[in-house]
């Protein structure tokens, strides 16, 4: 049989990017500045760096004025919500980007839910999460946005598909799940303490897995001819101090049986910063209609 088809997740984001520049530059002309994006990174974090370094980037070709703020370790959550406050009402913002994680002494919570829910483009904060729950408009979390966007561009309609969702966290997993329930699947999210998981996983025509844990899931999770979206970044460390990156999914296995798969890296994780660029255009309309 054929193997199944690598889906490019990289060119996918790349003309997302270049549709968000688009909405960027009208934005500009009629309200004479650019949508402006708060980086906020505490810590010295590498992978963090590398991600707020890529979004910053990403940012700037897309027409969107990125402002880091790059605060010390020992940053107290006091001086970060004081920040957050600023940045509330700062007119130049549209977005705030609160990079986790964050250091012990700070609480993620109290400074997720400190963020102003028009500005939150994460869509962490848990007014955003509501309203993704009740099917209002909605700032929606940055990797399950895109890992919709790429089912919907594949399968177009997704109503009544039986999607299945590895992982339940606050960021992914949860989301996930809610937005596939929103466009019409049939949805299962399994977890740490699920039954036949790979027996649920094999009753998917959508599996999106996100669990961290390299290359679990294999051909026996899959359904023949499923679209499967790996979400899992993980680096495994090589000999002479070098690492490579990999997926949730053994890529290679799952494309004897799989429709099509997303590779990693090139899958999911350009999508994220992609919608992350959306979800602050997005954020700088709305703010401006009000
Ligand atoms: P979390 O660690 O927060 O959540 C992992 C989830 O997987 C949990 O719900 C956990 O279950 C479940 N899980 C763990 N082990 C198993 C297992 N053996 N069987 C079934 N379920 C299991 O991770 P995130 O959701 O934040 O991230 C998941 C992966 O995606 C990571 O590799 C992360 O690096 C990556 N990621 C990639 C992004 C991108 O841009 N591509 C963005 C965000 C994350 P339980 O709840 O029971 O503990």
């Amino acid at each position: 049989r054929d193997y199944a088809a690598r889906i490019d997740g990289k060119a996918f984001a790349e003309a997302l990017r270049a549709e968000v520049a688009q909405g960027a530059a009208r934005f500009q002309t009629q309200a004479g500045r650019q949508p402006g994006l708060a980086v906020v990174l505490v810590g010295d974090d590498p992978a963090s760096q590398v991600y707020v370094k890529t979004k910053m980037r990403q940012a700037a070709e897309a027409g969107i004025a990125s402002f880091p703020h790059l605060l010390p370790d020992s940053t107290s959550q006091a001086e970060l919500l004081q920040l957050i406050s600023t940045l509330n009402s700062d007119d130049q913002v549209d977005g705030i980007l609160v990079q986790l994680p964050l250091p012990a002494q700070i609480e993620e919570t109290a400074v997720i839910e400190a963020i102003d829910p028009a500005k939150d483009v994460d869509g962490f904060h848990p007014i955003n999460v509501g309203r993704l729950s009740t099917g209002q408009p909605a700032l929606v979390p940055c990797t399950p946005l895109g890992c919709l966007l790429l089912l919907q561009d594949r399968l177009g309609d997704l109503s009544g598909k039986k999607a299945v969702v590895v992982g339940r966290s606050n960021i992914v997993g949860k989301p996930m799940g809610q937005l596939l329930l929103n466009a019409h699947c049939t949805v299962t999210t399994v977890h740490s303490r699920s039954q036949n998981l790979a027996a649920e996983c094999r009753s998917a025509d959508i599996l999106v897995v996100a669990v961290g844990r390299p290359e679990m899931v294999d051909a026996s999770y899959i359904k023949p001819g499923a679209i499967v979206l790996d979400v899992g970044i993980n680096r495994i460390e090589m000999a002479e101090g070098k690492s490579r990156l990999t997926g949730d999914v053994d890529f290679v296995a799952a494309s004897s049986v799989a429709g099509a798969v997303t590779p990693v890296p090139g899958g999911i994780g350009p999508m994220t910063v992609a919608c992350l660029l959306r979800n602050t255009l997005s954020a700088a309309q709305a703010r401006t209609a009000q």
